[in-house]
C-alpha cells in the first residue's frame, strides 16, 4: 500500500466514525488526529493531546478498527502516538481559545451590567468609572498576606478622603492589587452615588498626557479637558504607578493632579509593584507625597488562602472540584494568583468540555505539569544566582564577605532549600559550611523577603531563569 493515499483512507474513516461517535467526542478527540503512516499491520496517527491515547483506546478503539477494516479491507492495529511538537501547537491553540472564551465572558459581564442597576444609582456612573465587575470586596479572599491592605481599603471605601490619603498598595504581580483597588471603587459607587470615581492605569495616564501635549491648534483645549478629566473626580484610582517613572511631563501632571485632589480632600489610591522609593528615578517630591498616607503591602498568600480562593472560584462557577485537586493546584502555583486562577480555569474548562474526570493525573497533563522540582540541582541554582549577581561560582561558594557576595550566597542557599527541599545538612555539605550557617542564611532570606521587595524581585527573576 502506498503512503500517498493515507489521507484518503483517513477521510473515509472519518466519514464512518462521524456517524457512530458523538459529535463532541468526534470534534474534540478524533478530528485533531493526524494520520502518519500505515503498513500491512498497523495504522498510525499522531496526537497533540496527552489524554487522547488513553481515552480513544478505552472508549472507541473497536469502532476505529472496524472503520479501518471497512475502508482498507484489513484488520489493522490502530496506534495513537503522542507527539510533543503537535502538543505545543495544540497548547497554543487551546490558550488562544481560552483567551477568546475569557474575552466573551468579560463582554457578557459588561453586558449584564444592567442587572446591577438596582445596586448602583447610576449605571452610567459605573461604566464611566472604568471598573471590572468581578473585582469587588465580596470576591476578595482575606488572608494574613493581604489583611493590612484589605482593612485599609475598606476604611478608605467607607470614608473616602478622610483617613489614609493617599492609600498606596504595593506587592508582586498577580497578588490582587488591582482587584482591591477596584473594590474600593465599586463600594463607593454603590454607597455614595454622589461621588465621582475614576479608575485609570498609569499607562493610560501617560497616553493622555502625551495626547494633550501633542502639537496642534487644539493644544490648550486638550490640556484643559485633560485637567478637567482628572481634577474633577472625588476618587482617583491609579493602577501600576511605577509605569510613569522617568516620564518627566507625566510625573509633573501626576504631581499637579495629586496636589489639586489632595488639597481639596479628594481620595487618591495608588498601586505599584514596589515602594515609591524603589521606583527608579521617581522624583523625590512624588516619593514623599506617595508616602504621606498609608503604604500597605500584599504578600504571597499562604496555602490556605490559595485554596480558599480556588474554592470560591469553584463555588462561583458551579463546578465540583475535588479537594485533592484544589490542594494540588494551590501547591503548584504558589506565588501568583493570576496564574493559579488561570490554571484552575483551564482545568475545569477542559474537564467539562471533554468529559474528563478530574484526577491528579489528568490535571497534571492539562496544566503540562512536569515534576520540575525534582530536577533542580544545587549546581544549576548556584550558576544562575552567580550570574544574576555577576560574580563567579567560586566567589559565591567562597568565604568573601562583601555585601553583594554575602547576599548572593544567602540567596543561593535559600533557593537550594526552597526549590529542592533537600536537608540543611546536605546543603551544608555542598556549600562546605556548617548546617547552622545554612539554617541561619535560609531564615534570614525568608524573613527579609517579607519586607524587602527588591530582594523578592531578584529572587523571582532568578527563579524564572531556573524554571525556563
Ligand atoms: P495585581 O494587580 O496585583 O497584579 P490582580 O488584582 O489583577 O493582581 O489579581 C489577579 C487575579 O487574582 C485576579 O483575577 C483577582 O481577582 C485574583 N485575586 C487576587 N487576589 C485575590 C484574593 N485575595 N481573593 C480572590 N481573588 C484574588
Ligand atoms: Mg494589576
Amino acid at each position: 500500500m502506498g503512503q500517498e493515499n493515507i489521507l484518503e483512507i483517513w477521510n473515509e474513516v472519518l466519514l464512518i466514525l462521524e456517524k457512530t461517535i458523538s459529535e463532541s467526542t468526534f470534534n474534540t478527540w478524533i478530528v485533531p488526529l493526524e494520520p502518519q503512516y500505515f503498513d500491512e499491520n498497523s495504522f498510525v496517527v499522531n496526537t497533540g493531546q496527552a489524554l487522547a491515547p488513553s481515552i480513544l483506546r478505552k472508549n472507541h478503539y473497536e469502532e476505529i478498527v472496524e472503520a479501518l477494516k471497512k475502508t482498507t479491507g484489513k484488520n489493522l492495529e490502530f496506534k495513537i502516538i503522542f507527539d510533543e511538537e503537535l502538543a505545543k501547537t495544540f497548547a497554543k491553540k487551546a490558550a488562544k481559545r481560552a483567551a477568546q472564551l475569557e474575552k466573551e465572558n468579560n463582554e457578557k459581564n459588561t453586558k449584564t451590567a444592567g442587572g446591577f442597576k438596582y445596586q448602583y444609582d447610576s449605571l452610567t456612573q459605573m461604566q464611566s468609572s472604568n471598573l471590572n465587575l468581578k473585582y469587588k470586596f465580596e470576591n476578595f479572599v482575606v488572608g494574613s498576606n493581604n489583611k493590612l491592605a484589605y482593612v485599609a481599603a475598606q476604611t478608605v471605601a467607607q470614608k473616602p478622603g478622610i483617613k489614609y490619603n493617599p492609600l498606596y498598595i504595593y506587592g508582586g504581580p498577580g497578588l490582587g492589587k488591582t482587584h482591591l483597588m477596584q473594590a474600593i471603587g465599586h463600594y463607593i459607587i454603590k454607597n455614595r452615588p454622589d461621588l465621582k470615581v475614576l479608575f485609570i492605569t498609569a499607562e493610560e495616564f501617560v497616553n493622555d498626557v502625551v495626547n494633550a501635549l501633542a502639537r496642534g491648534d487644539e493644544k490648550t483645549k486638550k490640556m484643559n479637558s485633560f485637567r478637567k478629566k482628572y481634577r474633577e473626580v472625588d476618587v482617583l484610582l491609579i493602577d501600576d504607578i511605577q509605569l510613569i517613572a522617568g516620564k518627566t511631563r507625566t510625573e509633573e501632571e501626576v504631581f499637579n493632579t495629586f496636589n489639586t485632589l489632595h488639597g481639596s480632600g479628594k481620595q487618591i489610591v495608588i498601586t505599584s509593584d514596589r515602594t515609591p522609593k524603589e521606583i527608579p528615578s521617581l522624583s523625590d517630591r512624588l516619593v514623599s507625597r506617595f508616602e504621606w498616607g498609608l503604604m500597605a503591602d500584599i504578600q504571597v498568600p499562604d496555602i490556605e488562602t490559595r485554596m480558599a480562593i480556588l474554592m470560591n472560584l469553584a463555588k462561583d462557577s458551579n463546578v465540583e472540584v475535588p479537594n485533592t485537586i484544589i490542594e494540588f493546584l494551590a501547591t503548584v502555583y504558589s506565588n501568583n494568583i493570576r496564574e493559579l486562577e488561570g490554571a484552575f480555569n483551564r482545568v475545569t474548562a477542559y474537564a467539562s468540555i471533554n468529559e474528563v474526570p478530574l484526577t491528579i493525573d489528568n490535571v497534571k497533563k492539562i496544566i503540562n505539569y512536569s515534576e520540575k522540582e525534582k530536577s533542580f540541582t544545587f549546581d544549576g541554582i548556584v550558576d544562575e544566582v552567580a550570574s544574576f549577581y555577576n560574580i563567579s561560582v567560586k566567589e559565591l561558594k567562597g568565604t568573601g564577605r562583601s555585601a553583594k557576595i554575602a547576599e548572593a550566597r544567602q540567596v543561593a542557599i535559600y533557593l537550594c532549600r526552597d526549590l529542592t527541599k533537600q536537608s540543611f545538612p546536605d546543603i551544608g555539605k555542598y556549600f562546605e559550611k556548617k548546617h547552622t550557617t545554612i539554617l541561619y542564611s535560609y531564615d534570614k532570606v525568608k524573613e527579609e523577603l517579607k519586607t524587602n521587595h527588591s530582594l523578592a524581585n531578584s529572587i523571582s527573576a532568578i527563579t524564572n531563569k531556573i524554571n525556563s
